[in-house]
C-alpha cells in the first residue's frame, strides 16, 4: 500500500477498500488476503467488538470458516455443538423437533459460540496477513469519483483525514450503510416492530438441546452454549427495552417462567441487566448491489429478519463469492458494474428467498391472532410427522437451499389440507447449496 502525507491529508492506494469489519467485511478481507490481494479495511469501532451477541454458526457459515482454515481452530471451551431444536408452545407442549444430524456431514450440526468468538478468530487471522491493513477507529466519509466511476474513498481516523485510491470499494457497513447512501442506491429500509432482548446465563443443570417457544406475540429461544452457558432470545417491542428493565428482573423471570415453567431455576440465573442486550431487527431491499467500481455486501445490501437465522451467514457467503470474482476483475482491469453484477446474479436468488421466508415467519411466528397461531401450530405439528417437509425447512435454515422450501402443494400439505404421499421420503441432498 503506497502511503504519503500531504498537508494534513494522508493518501493511500490499494486494490480493494472494504468499509466495515463486521460479519461480511472481515471474511472478505481474510479471503482476499489469502489470495494475496492488497486490501484496506476501515472499521469505525475502536477495536474488535466486545458486547453481548448470540452467535449460531449454521452449516453454510461453518463451511465458510472451514474454507478459511478457521473452523477447527475455534476454541473448544467457547463453542458448543447442538443437534436438536425443539419448537414448543408457550406453556410447554412440544410441537416439532428438528435434528441437524439429518443434514449431510460434516456440517450436520449447529455451532453455538460464546459472544464474538468466531468473529475474533477472523479478525485475529487478518492481523497476520501482510497484504491487508485493518484500521480501527476509521470511519468512511465519502467516495472518490472520476467520470462517474468510483475510484476510492475518503475517511477520518481521529482528526486525520484519509484518501484511499482503490480499484473497488466494498460497502460492508451494515443496514444503515453510508456507502450505499454515497452511491445513491435507493434502499427500502424497514424496521420490524419487534426486536430481541438477548441474555446469557449460567444454567444450574446442563442444557444440551435448543428450545424455541412460540405463543401469542411471544417468542423465547433457549440455545445451549459452551460450558453451562445458555443464550436466551426474547422478543419484545422495539423501543421497550428500558421499560422492561424498569419493571425489574423478577418481572422478566416471571414472564419467562410462564412460558417454560420447567426452567424456572435457569431463568433465576439472570441476576443483572449487564447479562442482557437489545438487538433491533430490520430489512433492507435495494434495486442493485453494484455500481462502477463499488459493491455492497451483507446487511448493507440485504438485511433480513433473524427468523431466517441467516443474516450473518449470508454476509459471509457474499464475501466468499465476491472474493472469488475480484481476482478476475483485477486481472482484466474491469471494475464495471456489469462485471461486478455477476456477484449479484449469483447471490440474489438465495437472498430474495430467505428475506421472503423470514417475513412469512414473522407473520406466523410473531402473531397475536389466534387463527394465524392455530395454523402456525398445525404446520409445526405436520413438520414433526413429515420428514420431507421438515428436511426442506432444515436445509433452508442451514443455508443449503437457494430455492423456496415450499411450493403451493407443499403449503397445503404443511397446513394439513392435503395428504403427502412422499412424507417419509426426504431429498437428502439439498439442491442449490448456498
Ligand atoms: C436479534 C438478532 C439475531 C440474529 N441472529 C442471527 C443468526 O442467528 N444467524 C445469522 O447469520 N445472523 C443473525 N443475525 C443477523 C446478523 O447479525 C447480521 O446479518 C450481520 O451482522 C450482518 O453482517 P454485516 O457485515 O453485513 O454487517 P455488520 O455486522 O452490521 O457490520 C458492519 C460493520 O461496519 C461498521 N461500520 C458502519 N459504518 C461504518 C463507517 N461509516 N465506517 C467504517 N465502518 C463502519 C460497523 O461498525 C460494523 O462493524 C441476527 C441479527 C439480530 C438483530
Amino acid at each position: 500500500m503506497a502511503s504519503s502525507k500531504g498537508s494534513d491529508v494522508k493518501h493511500e492506494e490499494t486494490d480493494i477498500a472494504v468499509v466495515g469489519a463486521g460479519g461480511g467485511g472481515a471474511v472478505l478481507a481474510l479471503a482476499l488476503a489469502q489470495k494475496g490481494i492488497k486490501t484496506i479495511v476501515l472499521e469505525q469501532a475502536p477495536g474488535p467488538p466486545r458486547g453481548l451477541r448470540g452467535e449460531i454458526l449454521q452449516p453454510n457459515g461453518q463451511r465458510v470458516l472451514d474454507q478459511l482454515g478457521l473452523l477447527n481452530k475455534l476454541p473448544d471451551d467457547a463453542t458448543r455443538t447442538v443437534r436438536r431444536f425443539h419448537f414448543c408452545k408457550v406453556g410447554g407442549e412440544r410441537l416439532c423437533t428438528v435434528d441437524y444430524g439429518d443434514l449431510p456431514a460434516p456440517y450436520n450440526r449447529a455451532v453455538v459460540t460464546l459472544p464474538n468468538v468466531a468473529h475474533h478468530a477472523i479478525l485475529d487471522a487478518i492481523q497476520t496477513q501482510p497484504s491487508v491493513a485493518l484500521w480501527y477507529g476509521a470511519a468512511f466519509t465519502g467516495l472518490l469519483k472520476e467520470n462517474g466511476r468510483v475510484v476510492g474513498l475518503t475517511a477520518k481516523k481521529g482528526t486525520e483525514e484519509i484518501t484511499i485510491k482503490a480499484k473497488v470499494v466494498v460497502g460492508a457497513d451494515g443496514a444503515f450503510s453510508k456507502v450505499r447512501q454515497a452511491l445513491q442506491i435507493p434502499a427500502d429500509l424497514y424496521l420490524y416492530p419487534q426486536g430481541y432482548l438477548i441474555a446469557i446465563v449460567d444454567a444450574p443443570t446442563p442444557v444440551t438441546e435448543a428450545k424455541y417457544y412460540v405463543g401469542k406475540r411471544t417468542i423465547l429461544g433457549m440455545f445451549p452454549a459452551a460450558g453451562n452457558k445458555v443464550y436466551l432470545f426474547y422478543m419484545i417491542p422495539t423501543g421497550s427495552y428500558d421499560r422492561v428493565k424498569s419493571q425489574g428482573l423478577p418481572a422478566l423471570q416471571q414472564a419467562w417462567t410462564a412460558i417454560d415453567p420447567s426452567n424456572e431455576m435457569l431463568f433465576r440465573a439472570l441476576t443483572d441487566w449487564s447479562q442482557t442486550a437489545f438487538m433491533p431487527t430490520g430489512r433492507v431491499r435495494t434495486p442493485t448491489w453494484v455500481a462502477d467500481g463499488a459493491v455492497l455486501i451483507g446487511d448493507a445490501a440485504h438485511a433480513m429478519n433473524p427468523h431466517a437465522s441467516q443474516g450473518r451467514m449470508q454476509a459471509m457467503v457474499d464475501a466468499m463469492t465476491l472474493a472469488d470474482l475480484l481476482p478476475e476483475c483485477l486481472a482484466s482491469q474491469d471494475y464495471s458494474a456489469e462485471r461486478l453484477k455477476r456477484f449479484e446474479h449469483t447471490r440474489r436468488p438465495q437472498i430474495t428467498m430467505l428475506q421472503r421466508l423470514a417475513d412469512e415467519q414473522v407473520l406466523f411466528w410473531n402473531t397475536a391472532n389466534p387463527m394465524v397461531a392455530f395454523l402456525r401450530d398445525r404446520v409445526f405439528r405436520t413438520l414433526d410427522r413429515n420428514e420431507r417437509l421438515r428436511y426442506r425447512v432444515l436445509s433452508t435454515t442451514a443455508g443449503l437451499r437457494s430455492s423456496p422450501p415450499f411450493g403451493m402443494a407443499d403449503r397445503l400439505m404443511a397446513a394439513g389440507f392435503l395428504p403427502d404421499p412422499a412424507a417419509h421420503a426426504p431429498e437428502r441432498t439439498a439442491p442449490g447449496a448456498g
